[in-house]
């Protein structure tokens, strides 16, 4: 824990932070985002804000400046089954492409392993590295989709997604109870209603 916790609150080394210079540029143009919305970006409590915000923005795009090193064999393990591996209710939060506001929510993994299946926390991290990053709620799914079924090569695997989008519940339309689901199957789930249906099932949304 102690590990993790140094890992999220060292950022200018982990999540790729613009150097001094440029922060020091595009601060300036965040104190002019504050100034445009009709704050005074003078403001004593508003004087760390857009440093803040840098970070902020940092911390929730680190997706795109991290390595995702699943290629290998390690986190994989040898398992002879052939049933049904479900892992429900993966944590994620991501930013909206079109809005830079955050959607958030879980993520559920179905697959029927050939031989292979994928350690919890691997998988977690395939989660974590498609979602921080500017994204859709669509691409994202289909991305983590493609990602586990081209490491683990289950004979078939079913990513839903979950989510409430802060661009719905916050402006426009302002629908605060509703959620996006998006679905991506592949291998054998593409052709097998059936296996599509127990997977939903287990996952009480049939
Ligand atoms: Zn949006």
């Amino acid at each position: 824990m102690a590990f993790r916790k140094k890992m999220l609150y060292s950022k200018k080394a982990f999540f790729g932070v613009p150097v001094a210079k440029d922060r020091e540029r595009i601060e300036q143009n965040l104190r002019e985002v504050l100034r445009f919305l009709g704050e005074n970006p003078d403001r004593a409590d508003l004087v760390q804000t857009p440093n803040r915000m840098l970070d902020a923005l940092s911390f929730l795009t680190r997706g795109l400046r991290e390595k995702l090193d699943v290629s290998t064999d390690e986190g994989l393990f040898e398992q002879g089954g052939k049933d049904l591996v479900l892992l429900k209710d993966i944590e994620f939060v991501s930013l909206c492409e079109h809005h830079v506001l955050p959607f958030f929510g879980h993520t559920h993994i179905g697959y029927i392993p050939d031989g292979k299946i994928m350690g919890i926390s691997k998988i977690a991290k395939v989660v974590d590295h498609f979602s921080a990053r500017l994204q859709v709620q669509e691409r994202m799914t289909a991305e983590i989709a493609d990602c586990l079924f081209s490491v683990i090569k289950p004979k078939g695997l079913g990513v839903v997604v979950e989510a409430v989008h802060l661009c719905m519940v916050a402006r426009g339309v302002r629908k605060k109870d509703s959620k996006v689901v998006t679905v991506a199957w592949r291998g054998d789930f593409q052709e097998n209603c059936d296996q599509r249906q127990e997977l939903l099932r287990m996952l009480g949304c049939s």
